[in-house]
Protein backbone atom coordinates (compact mmCIF):
# COMPACT_ATOMS: atom_id res chain seq x y z
CA UNK A 1 0.00 0.00 0.00
CA UNK A 2 1.18 3.57 -0.66
CA UNK A 3 0.30 6.65 -1.39
CA UNK A 4 1.40 8.72 -4.71
CA UNK A 5 2.78 12.22 -4.06
CA UNK A 6 2.54 13.70 -7.90
CA UNK A 7 4.87 16.45 -8.21
CA UNK A 8 3.89 19.35 -10.72
CA UNK A 9 4.94 22.36 -10.38
CA UNK A 10 5.82 22.42 -6.70
CA UNK A 11 9.80 21.03 -7.73
CA UNK A 12 11.24 21.06 -4.33
CA UNK A 13 11.08 19.10 -1.12
CA UNK A 14 10.95 21.85 1.65
CA UNK A 15 7.87 24.16 2.73
CA UNK A 16 6.00 21.91 -0.01
CA UNK A 17 2.20 21.48 1.43
CA UNK A 18 0.73 18.40 -0.03
CA UNK A 19 4.18 16.82 0.32
CA UNK A 20 3.93 17.26 4.07
CA UNK A 21 0.43 16.05 4.13
CA UNK A 22 1.63 13.24 2.02
CA UNK A 23 3.91 12.35 4.46
CA UNK A 24 1.42 12.15 7.45
CA UNK A 25 -1.05 10.30 5.96
CA UNK A 26 0.00 7.05 7.38
CA UNK A 27 0.79 5.46 3.92
CA UNK A 28 4.39 4.97 2.47
CA UNK A 29 5.13 8.04 0.29
CA UNK A 30 6.38 7.02 -3.34
CA UNK A 31 7.20 10.39 -5.22
CA UNK A 32 6.57 10.81 -8.86
CA UNK A 33 7.08 12.73 -11.61
CA UNK A 34 5.42 12.56 -15.59
CA UNK A 35 6.48 14.45 -18.27
CA UNK A 36 3.57 14.27 -19.66
CA UNK A 37 3.39 14.50 -23.55
CA UNK A 38 0.09 16.19 -23.87
CA UNK A 39 1.94 19.06 -22.86
CA UNK A 40 5.34 18.50 -24.48
CA UNK A 41 4.27 17.30 -28.07
CA UNK A 42 2.91 21.40 -28.13
CA UNK A 43 6.29 22.72 -27.68
CA UNK A 44 7.09 23.81 -30.86
CA UNK A 45 10.96 23.49 -30.42
CA UNK A 46 12.90 21.09 -29.60
CA UNK A 47 15.84 23.39 -27.82
CA UNK A 48 13.53 24.96 -24.67
CA UNK A 49 15.02 25.83 -22.28
CA UNK A 50 11.59 25.52 -19.78
CA UNK A 51 12.52 21.44 -20.02
CA UNK A 52 15.54 21.74 -19.46
CA UNK A 53 14.55 23.45 -15.97
CA UNK A 54 12.45 20.82 -15.28
CA UNK A 55 15.02 18.08 -15.90
CA UNK A 56 17.82 19.80 -13.99
CA UNK A 57 14.95 20.39 -11.39
CA UNK A 58 14.62 16.73 -10.82
CA UNK A 59 18.11 15.68 -11.12
CA UNK A 60 18.46 17.91 -7.83
CA UNK A 61 14.81 16.46 -6.67
CA UNK A 62 16.85 12.79 -6.84
CA UNK A 63 20.06 13.45 -5.11
CA UNK A 64 18.18 14.89 -2.14
CA UNK A 65 15.77 12.20 -2.08
CA UNK A 66 18.41 9.30 -2.09
CA UNK A 67 19.63 10.91 0.98
CA UNK A 68 16.01 9.67 2.75
CA UNK A 69 16.60 6.17 0.92
CA UNK A 70 14.59 6.59 -1.82
CA UNK A 71 13.60 7.90 -5.55
CA UNK A 72 12.00 10.06 -7.56
CA UNK A 73 10.05 7.61 -9.92
CA UNK A 74 10.09 9.45 -13.60
CA UNK A 75 7.41 8.45 -16.11
CA UNK A 76 6.96 9.80 -19.29
CA UNK A 77 3.33 9.85 -21.21
CA UNK A 78 0.11 10.98 -20.89
CA UNK A 79 -1.15 10.80 -16.71
CA UNK A 80 -3.32 8.93 -17.23
CA UNK A 81 -2.00 6.11 -18.75
CA UNK A 82 0.71 6.73 -16.04
CA UNK A 83 -2.00 6.69 -13.13
CA UNK A 84 -3.13 3.30 -14.70
CA UNK A 85 0.40 1.56 -14.69
CA UNK A 86 1.07 2.42 -11.12
CA UNK A 87 -2.13 1.39 -10.05
CA UNK A 88 -1.38 -2.24 -11.55
CA UNK A 89 2.84 -1.91 -10.13
CA UNK A 90 1.81 -0.80 -6.42
CA UNK A 91 -1.63 -0.74 -3.86
CA UNK A 92 -2.11 2.48 -4.34
CA UNK A 93 -4.74 4.27 -1.71
CA UNK A 94 -3.85 7.71 -2.05
CA UNK A 95 -2.43 10.35 -4.80
CA UNK A 96 -1.77 13.74 -3.21
CA UNK A 97 -0.68 16.92 -4.82
CA UNK A 98 -0.43 20.96 -5.12
CA UNK A 99 -3.17 22.61 -7.09
CA UNK A 100 -2.62 23.94 -9.86
CA UNK A 101 -4.85 26.63 -11.19
CA UNK A 102 -4.43 26.97 -14.94
CA UNK A 103 -7.49 25.84 -17.49
CA UNK A 104 -5.27 22.75 -18.91
CA UNK A 105 -4.10 21.80 -15.65
CA UNK A 106 -7.68 21.81 -14.12
CA UNK A 107 -9.07 19.99 -16.76
CA UNK A 108 -6.23 17.33 -16.66
CA UNK A 109 -7.06 17.08 -12.98
CA UNK A 110 -10.57 16.39 -13.19
CA UNK A 111 -9.75 13.37 -15.31
CA UNK A 112 -7.17 11.85 -12.96
CA UNK A 113 -9.80 12.59 -10.09
CA UNK A 114 -12.22 10.92 -11.95
CA UNK A 115 -9.93 7.92 -12.79
CA UNK A 116 -9.47 7.70 -8.82
CA UNK A 117 -12.94 7.75 -7.87
CA UNK A 118 -13.79 5.42 -10.08
CA UNK A 119 -11.01 3.20 -8.80
CA UNK A 120 -11.55 3.96 -4.95
CA UNK A 121 -8.04 6.23 -4.68
CA UNK A 122 -8.05 8.89 -2.84
CA UNK A 123 -7.04 12.32 -4.42
CA UNK A 124 -6.42 15.10 -2.39
CA UNK A 125 -5.02 18.69 -3.62
CA UNK A 126 -3.58 21.46 -1.89
CA UNK A 127 -3.01 24.89 -1.72
CA UNK A 128 0.72 25.48 -2.05
CA UNK A 129 1.52 27.93 -4.88
CA UNK A 130 0.18 30.83 -3.46
CA UNK A 131 -0.48 32.20 -0.39
CA UNK A 132 -4.36 32.80 -1.41
CA UNK A 133 -5.78 30.80 -4.06
CA UNK A 134 -9.60 31.01 -5.94
CA UNK A 135 -11.93 32.34 -4.02
CA UNK A 136 -9.81 33.23 -1.13
CA UNK A 137 -9.82 36.99 -1.67
CA UNK A 138 -13.56 38.28 -2.63
CA UNK A 139 -15.43 41.44 -2.84
CA UNK A 140 -18.59 41.69 0.11
CA UNK A 141 -20.78 40.32 -2.87
CA UNK A 142 -19.17 37.63 -3.48
CA UNK A 143 -17.76 37.98 -7.06
CA UNK A 144 -13.90 38.30 -7.85
CA UNK A 145 -12.04 41.42 -7.89
CA UNK A 146 -11.26 42.48 -11.05
CA UNK A 147 -8.98 45.38 -9.69
CA UNK A 148 -5.83 45.57 -8.18
CA UNK A 149 -5.80 48.23 -5.34
CA UNK A 150 -8.46 46.30 -3.74
CA UNK A 151 -7.86 43.29 -4.31
CA UNK A 152 -4.67 43.91 -2.76
CA UNK A 153 -5.48 45.60 0.19
CA UNK A 154 -7.79 42.81 0.98
CA UNK A 155 -5.00 40.43 0.47
CA UNK A 156 -3.06 42.26 2.93
CA UNK A 157 -5.76 42.68 5.32
CA UNK A 158 -5.98 38.23 5.15
CA UNK A 159 -2.51 38.07 5.53
CA UNK A 160 -1.56 35.95 9.24
CA UNK A 161 1.11 34.29 10.47
CA UNK A 162 0.04 31.32 10.32
CA UNK A 163 -0.75 31.69 6.12
CA UNK A 164 3.14 32.08 5.78
CA UNK A 165 4.44 29.31 8.22
CA UNK A 166 6.24 26.26 6.42
CA UNK A 167 5.41 22.96 6.31
CA UNK A 168 7.71 20.41 7.53
CA UNK A 169 8.49 17.22 6.05
CA UNK A 170 8.93 13.85 8.08
CA UNK A 171 11.18 11.81 5.64
CA UNK A 172 10.72 8.29 7.27
CA UNK A 173 7.38 8.26 5.74
CA UNK A 174 9.34 8.07 1.64
CA UNK A 175 8.63 4.38 0.59
CA UNK A 176 12.52 3.49 0.53
CA UNK A 177 13.30 2.97 -3.28
CA UNK A 178 16.78 2.32 -5.45
CA UNK A 179 17.93 4.79 -7.36
CA UNK A 180 17.52 4.75 -11.04
CA UNK A 181 18.54 6.98 -13.43
CA UNK A 182 16.44 9.87 -15.17
CA UNK A 183 15.90 9.38 -18.82
CA UNK A 184 17.60 11.73 -20.75
CA UNK A 185 16.71 14.91 -22.21
CA UNK A 186 17.37 13.46 -25.86
CA UNK A 187 15.00 9.81 -24.18
CA UNK A 188 12.31 12.48 -24.31
CA UNK A 189 13.05 14.29 -27.46
CA UNK A 190 14.77 17.53 -26.07
CA UNK A 191 17.82 19.12 -26.33
CA UNK A 192 20.48 20.21 -23.36
CA UNK A 193 20.06 24.60 -23.68
CA UNK A 194 22.56 27.00 -22.29
CA UNK A 195 20.71 27.04 -19.43
CA UNK A 196 22.78 27.35 -15.96
CA UNK A 197 20.38 25.94 -13.36
CA UNK A 198 21.33 27.35 -9.74
CA UNK A 199 19.36 26.47 -6.66
CA UNK A 200 17.07 29.65 -6.07
CA UNK A 201 18.24 31.80 -3.11
CA UNK A 202 16.72 34.87 -1.94
CA UNK A 203 18.92 37.71 -1.96
CA UNK A 204 17.57 40.09 1.52
CA UNK A 205 19.83 42.76 -0.01
CA UNK A 206 18.57 42.84 -3.38
CA UNK A 207 14.97 42.49 -2.11
CA UNK A 208 15.60 45.29 -0.21
CA UNK A 209 16.99 47.95 -2.89
CA UNK A 210 14.08 46.23 -4.91
CA UNK A 211 12.29 49.65 -5.58
CA UNK A 212 14.83 51.69 -5.87
CA UNK A 213 16.56 49.78 -9.25
CA UNK A 214 14.04 47.36 -10.68
CA UNK A 215 13.11 49.63 -13.11
CA UNK A 216 16.60 50.15 -15.31
CA UNK A 217 17.10 47.34 -17.53
CA UNK A 218 20.75 47.61 -17.34
CA UNK A 219 20.78 47.55 -14.00
CA UNK A 220 19.48 44.03 -14.00
CA UNK A 221 18.44 44.29 -10.74
CA UNK A 222 15.06 42.59 -10.15
CA UNK A 223 15.41 39.03 -8.30
CA UNK A 224 14.91 36.99 -11.32
CA UNK A 225 12.91 34.14 -9.14
CA UNK A 226 9.89 34.33 -11.98
CA UNK A 227 11.08 30.46 -13.30
CA UNK A 228 11.45 29.29 -9.63
CA UNK A 229 8.00 30.59 -8.57
CA UNK A 230 6.77 29.15 -12.26
CA UNK A 231 7.66 25.30 -11.28
CA UNK A 232 8.28 25.63 -7.58
CA UNK A 233 11.43 25.86 -7.08
CA UNK A 234 11.02 28.10 -4.42
CA UNK A 235 8.40 28.32 -1.84
CA UNK A 236 5.93 31.38 -1.88
CA UNK A 237 5.18 31.68 1.38
CA UNK A 238 9.54 32.40 1.95
CA UNK A 239 9.31 34.92 -0.72
CA UNK A 240 6.05 36.47 0.92
CA UNK A 241 7.82 36.63 4.52
CA UNK A 242 11.06 37.98 3.39
CA UNK A 243 9.03 40.60 1.05
CA UNK A 244 6.65 41.77 4.20
CA UNK A 245 10.37 42.19 6.44
CA UNK A 246 12.06 44.16 3.58
CA UNK A 247 10.12 45.74 0.75
CA UNK A 248 6.49 46.68 0.14
CA UNK A 249 7.14 47.31 -3.41
CA UNK A 250 8.41 43.70 -4.21
CA UNK A 251 5.08 42.14 -1.79
CA UNK A 252 3.29 44.39 -4.37
CA UNK A 253 4.55 42.47 -7.20
CA UNK A 254 4.17 38.83 -5.73
CA UNK A 255 0.34 39.97 -5.11
CA UNK A 256 -0.12 40.87 -8.89
CA UNK A 257 1.19 37.11 -9.61
CA UNK A 258 -1.84 35.81 -7.23
CA UNK A 259 -4.06 38.99 -8.94
CA UNK A 260 -3.56 37.14 -12.10
CA UNK A 261 -3.81 33.72 -11.13
CA UNK A 262 -7.34 34.35 -9.69
CA UNK A 263 -8.56 36.35 -12.56
CA UNK A 264 -7.54 33.42 -15.11
CA UNK A 265 -9.27 31.28 -12.52
CA UNK A 266 -12.31 32.87 -12.58
CA UNK A 267 -12.76 34.17 -16.38
CA UNK A 268 -10.50 31.20 -17.86
CA UNK A 269 -11.90 32.60 -21.37
CA UNK A 270 -9.75 35.77 -20.74
CA UNK A 271 -7.07 33.39 -22.10
CA UNK A 272 -8.11 33.67 -25.47
CA UNK A 273 -10.44 36.38 -25.61
CA UNK A 274 -10.07 40.16 -24.77
CA UNK A 275 -11.34 41.07 -20.65
CA UNK A 276 -13.26 43.67 -21.82
CA UNK A 277 -14.95 42.37 -24.98
CA UNK A 278 -15.75 45.86 -26.72
CA UNK A 279 -12.24 45.55 -27.90
CA UNK A 280 -12.85 42.37 -29.97
CA UNK A 281 -14.20 44.99 -32.38
CA UNK A 282 -10.05 46.21 -32.83
CA UNK A 283 -9.35 45.81 -36.26
CA UNK A 284 -5.52 44.39 -35.99
CA UNK A 285 -3.19 44.93 -38.98
CA UNK A 286 -1.76 41.49 -37.91
CA UNK A 287 0.60 42.56 -40.88
CA UNK A 288 2.78 39.47 -40.72
CA UNK A 289 6.17 41.13 -41.88
CA UNK A 290 6.02 43.59 -39.48
CA UNK A 291 5.55 40.54 -36.93
CA UNK A 292 8.42 39.15 -38.07
CA UNK A 293 10.76 42.22 -37.47
CA UNK A 294 9.58 42.91 -34.16
CA UNK A 295 9.88 39.10 -32.79
CA UNK A 296 13.65 39.43 -34.53
CA UNK A 297 15.10 42.97 -32.90
CA UNK A 298 14.43 44.84 -36.35
CA UNK A 299 12.06 47.56 -35.80
CA UNK A 300 14.70 50.28 -35.77
CA UNK A 301 13.39 51.46 -32.39
CA UNK A 302 16.54 50.42 -29.78
CA UNK A 303 14.87 49.71 -27.01
CA UNK A 304 12.55 47.36 -28.43
CA UNK A 305 15.29 45.69 -30.76
CA UNK A 306 17.39 45.14 -26.88
CA UNK A 307 14.41 43.61 -25.46
CA UNK A 308 13.23 41.35 -27.74
CA UNK A 309 17.08 40.04 -28.64
CA UNK A 310 17.06 39.76 -24.98
CA UNK A 311 14.28 37.22 -25.31
CA UNK A 312 15.48 35.39 -27.84
CA UNK A 313 18.90 34.84 -26.48
CA UNK A 314 18.04 34.20 -23.00
CA UNK A 315 14.40 33.53 -22.68
CA UNK A 316 14.47 36.45 -20.15
CA UNK A 317 13.23 40.49 -20.63
CA UNK A 318 13.70 42.73 -18.40
CA UNK A 319 9.86 44.08 -16.90
CA UNK A 320 9.75 47.55 -18.09
CA UNK A 321 11.23 46.31 -21.76
CA UNK A 322 8.30 43.92 -21.35
CA UNK A 323 5.94 46.98 -21.16
CA UNK A 324 7.73 48.42 -23.82
CA UNK A 325 7.87 45.81 -26.74
CA UNK A 326 4.11 45.33 -25.58
CA UNK A 327 2.54 48.22 -26.31
CA UNK A 328 4.57 48.66 -29.32
CA UNK A 329 3.51 45.62 -30.75
CA UNK A 330 -0.28 45.88 -30.09
CA UNK A 331 0.08 49.75 -30.58
CA UNK A 332 2.28 50.60 -32.69
CA UNK A 333 2.05 47.82 -35.65
CA UNK A 334 -1.56 47.36 -34.57
CA UNK A 335 -1.04 43.68 -34.17
CA UNK A 336 -3.03 41.40 -31.88
CA UNK A 337 -2.07 41.02 -28.29
CA UNK A 338 -2.64 37.18 -28.80
CA UNK A 339 -0.13 36.78 -31.38
CA UNK A 340 2.63 38.50 -28.65
CA UNK A 341 1.06 36.50 -25.82
CA UNK A 342 2.20 33.42 -28.20
CA UNK A 343 5.57 34.35 -29.07
CA UNK A 344 6.36 34.80 -25.34
CA UNK A 345 4.48 31.77 -24.31
CA UNK A 346 6.88 30.20 -26.83
CA UNK A 347 10.21 32.26 -25.75
CA UNK A 348 10.22 33.18 -21.72
CA UNK A 349 11.75 30.97 -19.36
CA UNK A 350 9.37 32.54 -16.84
CA UNK A 351 6.12 32.33 -18.67
CA UNK A 352 2.95 31.58 -17.15
CA UNK A 353 -0.33 31.83 -18.37
CA UNK A 354 -1.82 34.37 -16.50
CA UNK A 355 0.88 36.42 -16.08
CA UNK A 356 1.36 36.31 -19.37
CA UNK A 357 -2.48 36.55 -20.66
CA UNK A 358 -3.11 39.24 -17.98
CA UNK A 359 -0.14 41.34 -18.74
CA UNK A 360 -0.53 41.05 -22.60
CA UNK A 361 -4.16 41.94 -22.07
CA UNK A 362 -3.00 45.02 -20.02
CA UNK A 363 -0.48 46.48 -22.44
CA UNK A 364 -3.32 45.89 -25.27
CA UNK A 365 -5.74 48.07 -22.99
CA UNK A 366 -8.55 45.66 -23.21
CA UNK A 367 -7.53 43.59 -19.81
CA UNK A 368 -8.77 44.31 -16.49
CA UNK A 369 -7.24 46.93 -14.66
CA UNK A 370 -5.48 48.26 -17.78
CA UNK A 371 -4.42 51.35 -18.83
CA UNK A 372 -6.58 53.39 -20.73
CA UNK A 373 -6.15 52.94 -24.35
CA UNK A 374 -4.97 56.56 -25.88
CA UNK A 375 -1.61 55.79 -23.00
CA UNK A 376 0.47 54.89 -25.58
CA UNK A 377 4.10 54.34 -24.49
CA UNK A 378 6.72 56.09 -26.87
CA UNK A 379 9.48 54.16 -27.15
CA UNK A 380 12.41 56.79 -27.63
CA UNK A 381 11.07 58.70 -24.49
CA UNK A 382 11.37 55.28 -22.23
CA UNK A 383 14.78 54.76 -23.66
CA UNK A 384 16.09 57.74 -22.35
CA UNK A 385 14.16 57.67 -18.98
CA UNK A 386 15.19 54.12 -18.29
CA UNK A 387 18.16 53.57 -19.97
CA UNK A 388 19.95 56.73 -20.64
CA UNK A 389 23.51 55.94 -20.80
CA UNK A 390 22.25 52.94 -23.39
CA UNK A 391 24.11 50.47 -21.74
CA UNK A 392 20.90 48.26 -21.96
CA UNK A 393 20.33 48.68 -25.73
CA UNK A 394 23.85 48.50 -26.45
CA UNK A 395 24.44 44.91 -24.71
CA UNK A 396 21.60 43.40 -26.54
CA UNK A 397 21.75 45.49 -29.77
CA UNK A 398 25.75 46.09 -30.53
CA UNK A 399 25.66 47.39 -34.05
CA UNK A 400 23.40 50.32 -32.35
CA UNK A 401 24.44 53.68 -33.38
CA UNK A 402 27.37 52.35 -35.91
CA UNK A 403 23.87 51.97 -38.39
CA UNK A 404 21.60 54.38 -39.45
CA UNK A 405 17.97 53.12 -38.06
CA UNK A 406 15.93 51.90 -40.67
CA UNK A 407 12.50 52.63 -38.64
CA UNK A 408 9.66 50.34 -39.65
CA UNK A 409 7.35 52.94 -38.14
CA UNK A 410 7.50 56.87 -37.34
CA UNK A 411 6.04 57.20 -33.62
CA UNK A 412 3.46 60.11 -34.15
CA UNK A 413 2.04 58.52 -36.73
CA UNK A 414 1.17 55.11 -35.55
CA UNK A 415 0.01 56.93 -32.48
CA UNK A 416 -2.38 58.46 -34.16
CA UNK A 417 -3.19 55.59 -36.05
CA UNK A 418 -3.56 53.44 -32.96
CA UNK A 419 -6.08 55.95 -31.75
CA UNK A 420 -8.02 56.37 -34.42
CA UNK A 421 -8.36 51.87 -34.88
CA UNK A 422 -9.00 51.98 -30.92
CA UNK A 423 -11.45 54.43 -30.97
CA UNK A 424 -12.85 53.00 -34.31
CA UNK A 425 -12.83 49.52 -32.72
CA UNK A 426 -14.52 50.42 -29.52
CA UNK A 427 -17.42 52.68 -31.19
CA UNK A 428 -16.22 55.78 -29.16
P1 LIG B 1 10.74 40.51 -9.93
O1 LIG B 1 10.59 41.85 -10.53
O2 LIG B 1 11.83 40.31 -8.96
O3 LIG B 1 9.33 40.16 -9.23
C1 LIG B 1 9.19 39.00 -8.42
C2 LIG B 1 8.10 38.09 -8.92
O4 LIG B 1 6.83 38.74 -8.85
C3 LIG B 1 8.23 37.69 -10.38
O5 LIG B 1 9.17 36.67 -10.55
C4 LIG B 1 6.81 37.26 -10.70
O6 LIG B 1 6.52 35.98 -10.20
C5 LIG B 1 5.99 38.28 -9.91
N1 LIG B 1 5.65 39.42 -10.77
C6 LIG B 1 6.35 40.56 -10.96
N2 LIG B 1 5.70 41.41 -11.78
C7 LIG B 1 4.57 40.77 -12.15
C8 LIG B 1 3.47 41.12 -12.98
N3 LIG B 1 3.41 42.29 -13.62
N4 LIG B 1 2.50 40.22 -13.14
C9 LIG B 1 2.51 39.02 -12.51
N5 LIG B 1 3.51 38.65 -11.70
C10 LIG B 1 4.52 39.50 -11.52
N6 LIG B 1 5.68 37.26 -15.44
C11 LIG B 1 5.71 35.93 -15.35
O7 LIG B 1 6.02 35.40 -14.26
N7 LIG B 1 5.42 35.14 -16.41
C12 LIG B 1 5.07 35.66 -17.62
O8 LIG B 1 4.80 34.90 -18.57
C13 LIG B 1 5.05 37.08 -17.76
N8 LIG B 1 4.75 37.65 -18.94
C14 LIG B 1 4.71 39.03 -19.04
C15 LIG B 1 4.35 39.61 -20.26
C16 LIG B 1 4.31 41.00 -20.39
C17 LIG B 1 3.88 41.63 -21.70
C18 LIG B 1 4.66 41.81 -19.29
C19 LIG B 1 4.62 43.32 -19.40
C20 LIG B 1 5.01 41.23 -18.08
C21 LIG B 1 5.03 39.84 -17.93
N9 LIG B 1 5.37 39.23 -16.70
C22 LIG B 1 5.37 37.86 -16.61
C23 LIG B 1 5.56 40.04 -15.47
C24 LIG B 1 7.01 40.49 -15.18
O9 LIG B 1 7.57 41.08 -16.31
C25 LIG B 1 7.90 39.32 -14.75
O10 LIG B 1 7.30 38.61 -13.69
C26 LIG B 1 9.26 39.82 -14.27
O11 LIG B 1 9.88 40.60 -15.24
C27 LIG B 1 10.15 38.64 -13.95
O12 LIG B 1 11.39 39.10 -13.47
P2 LIG B 1 11.87 38.74 -12.00
O13 LIG B 1 11.70 37.26 -11.81
O14 LIG B 1 13.21 39.32 -11.83
O15 LIG B 1 10.76 39.44 -11.12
Amino acid sequence: RVSIFWFRRDLRLNDNHALSQALKSGEEVLPVFIFDTDILKKLPDSYDRRVDYIHRALIRLKQELLVFGTDLRIYVGKPLAVFEKLQSDYQVTTVFCNTDYEPDAIKRDELIKNWADGAGIGFRSFKDQVIFEKSDVLKKDGSPYTVFTPYSRVWKAKLTTESLLPFEMDAERFKKLPFEEIPTLEDIGFQQTDLTFVKPVLDEGAVREYDKFRDFPALDSTTRLGVALRFGTISIRECVSLALKCNETWLNELIWREFFMQILFHFPDSQTKCFKSAYEGIAWRNNEKEFEAWCNGETGYALVDAGMRELNETGFMHNRVRMVVASFLTKHLLIDWRWGEAYFAEKLLDYDCSANVGNWQWAAGCGCDAALYFRVFNPEEQLRKFDKELIYVKRWNPEFESKAMNRIVEHAFARDRALHTYKNGLGK
